[in-house]
Parts: C-alpha cells; structure tokens; sequence
C-alpha cells in the first residue's frame, strides 16, 4: 500500500510563451508559440511525489476561476486526494507568465493570486488529515504565518517536517524548530544562516549552525554537483546523476517531492537521497518542469 504523505503549498497556471525575442517595454513581439501548464512549487511537489508513488495529500488554495477547475482535474487524473484544496471566492488561481527566447533566456512576472489567501484557518481546517501522513513537505511560497502553522501542525499531527525554503527567504527560528529536514539550494542556505558558503568548509560550517537551530537534518542541492547532507550522526555528499541537460527548471521540486516519498518508505537517508537525485536527474533530462516529472518506474531504471 502506498504511504501518505502531505504537501501544504502553491498552486500557479504557468502561461509560458517562446518568442523570438523577450518584448521590451511598449514593445509587442509576435511570433510566439503558447504553453500552459499546471505550476507553482506546491503543485511541482505534490506531482512528483505522487508519481514518484506515494498517496498525496495536496494543501493549497485556487481561485474561483475556470482554471481552478483544470487544476482539480489535472491533480484529480494523479489519484491525489481534493480534499485539502480551498477555493478563494472572486480570486484567481495564482499565475505565473513567462517570457523565453531563442537562447532559453526567460522572464517571469508572478501573481500570488490564490496563494496569498492560504491562512493558518485553512491549515487548521485540514489538520486532522494530517494525521494520516508521515511526512509533510513545505515551501515558502505561500505566507509566512501560513508556512508556521503547516509546520507546527504537522509536528503536532505526527508527521515529519520536510521544509523546502524555496523561494529564498528569512527563515524564523520557530519555523526552524518545528522542521525535522530542511532542502535549500546553496542560495537558500546562505540566507537562512546568513554568511556566503566559498567552499566545503563554509558548508560544514553552515549546517553545523543549522542542526543547532532544530532540524534533524540538513540538505543542500547543489545542482549538476548533486546534493550535501548533514545530519546529527553523519556527514556525505552525494554527486547526484550525470546526464545531459536539457532544462533545469523544477529539479529542486522533483528532488524533494520524490526524496519525501523514500523517506515515508522508510529509506535509510542516504538511499533516500540517491531516489531523490535519480528523479530529479530524470527532470534536467526533458523540457519543461512539470512535463518533466518522472514516474516511479523511469526512476526505479536509474537506479537499477
Ligand atoms: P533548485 O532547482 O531548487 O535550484 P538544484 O539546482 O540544486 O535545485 O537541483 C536539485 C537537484 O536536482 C540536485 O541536487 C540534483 O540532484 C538534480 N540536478 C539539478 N541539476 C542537475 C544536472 N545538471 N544534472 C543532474 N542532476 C541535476
């Protein structure tokens, strides 16, 4: 049977138009070709931790608008349970509009929409679901107070908290306290604790101040590089997969949707991670983010 786990955050429809060149201000560039696609690092995540194969519990707020209903659909055909999803009356769901060009140059505007109505209410509202679930994967793309309470209630409820400080943000110490595994990219990491990592020392030296500060464990991506992980009991970087690159877009939100899904197996850490760099290798490996979600079978093939 497939373990449980919850993912409490965004939900984005990314409008993605390929132009011959990013448009200038006043300027309209035609030619374009049109994509649209479910986003947002809540959704990205949920995704791929149900196709990595784990029941998911997804927590996120959509708009009343028609594409609140592609969202439900979409997230509906994965078999992931609705019933953690709130509509925000007279919003939209949260949009992201991206501009790439010939190079694969981009520019992206984002509007929270829905997301920004995402409150600790909500989270209460749902807690008791959580008790069903043995890991909860957090980001920061919803509101701080929102991220607290996730936190703090899935502690409560018994699950693991697994916080993806993405975007890169200030991290507060009770949000720290309630987190048993934290995921920063290196930007993200030097952030939270504040100093530049130059080298492996620097990075030591960071995950040392990090473990103090509540979390169990500490996971740094690294990109093509793989992944640093440092825990109470033992030190490893893991150097991840090579494979072409195609487009990096989304690796982080495979990663951690897929490396939350070995953990609530049971997985040694280490195995763990290996499952969460295979998955997120897959990614790097095919165009968009979304579209680039492996399923369990593609990433059980690496690993074999
Ligand atoms: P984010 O997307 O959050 O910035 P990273 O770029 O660190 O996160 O990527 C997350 C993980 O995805 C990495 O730890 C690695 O396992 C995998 N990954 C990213 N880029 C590559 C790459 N070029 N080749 C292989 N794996 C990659």
């Amino acid at each position: 049977m497939a373990t449980k786990i919850a993912v409490v955050g965004s939900t984005n429809w990314d409008i993605s138009l390929k132009l011959p060149r990013i448009p200038r201000p006043k300027e309209t560039v035609a030619g374009g070709v049109s994509q649209f696609s479910l986003g947002g690092k809540g959704a990205n995540q949920a995704v791929a931790a149900a196709k990595a194969g784990a029941e998911v519990l997804f927590v996120s707020a959509l708009g009343d608008d028609g594409v609140a209903q592609q969202v439900r659909a979409q997230l509906g055909q994965l078999g992931m349970s609705l019933e953690g999803l709130i509509t925000i009356p007279q919003t939209n769901t949260g949009t992201a509009l991206i501009f790439v060009d010939e190079q694969g140059e981009n520019c992206i505007g984002v509007a929270d929409g829905a997301n920004a109505g995402l409150t600790s209410d909500h989270i209460s509202s749902v807690a008791g679901l959580m008790t069903n679930t043995s890991h909860t994967l957090i980001q920061l793309e919803i509101p701080m107070p929102t991220v607290v309470a996730a936190a703090q209630a899935a502690k409560a409820a018994g699950s693991q908290v697994i916080l993806n400080p993405a975007p890169a943000a200030a991290v507060d110490s009770a949000l720290l306290a309630y987190s048993d595994i934290v995921t920063p990219n290196q930007v993200e990491m030097e952030q939270i604790i504040g100093f530049k990592i130059n080298d492996a020392n620097d990075m030591q030296k960071a995950a040392a101040v990090l473990l103090k500060k509540g979390p169990q464990v500490v996971i740094v991506t690294l990109g093509g590089d793989g992944v640093f992980v440092a825990s109470q009991t033992e030190t490893f970087t893991a150097p991840g997969f090579h494979v072409p690159v195609m487009d990096t877009t989304g690796a982080g939100d495979v990663f951690n949707g897929s490396l939350a899904v070995a953990l609530s197996e049971g997985a040694a850490l280490r195995d763990a991670v290996q499952f969460g760099c295979a998955a997120a290798a897959l990614s790097v490996g095919r165009a968009g983010a979304m579209s680039s979600v492996p399923n369990r079978a593609e990433i059980q093939a690496l690993l074999a």
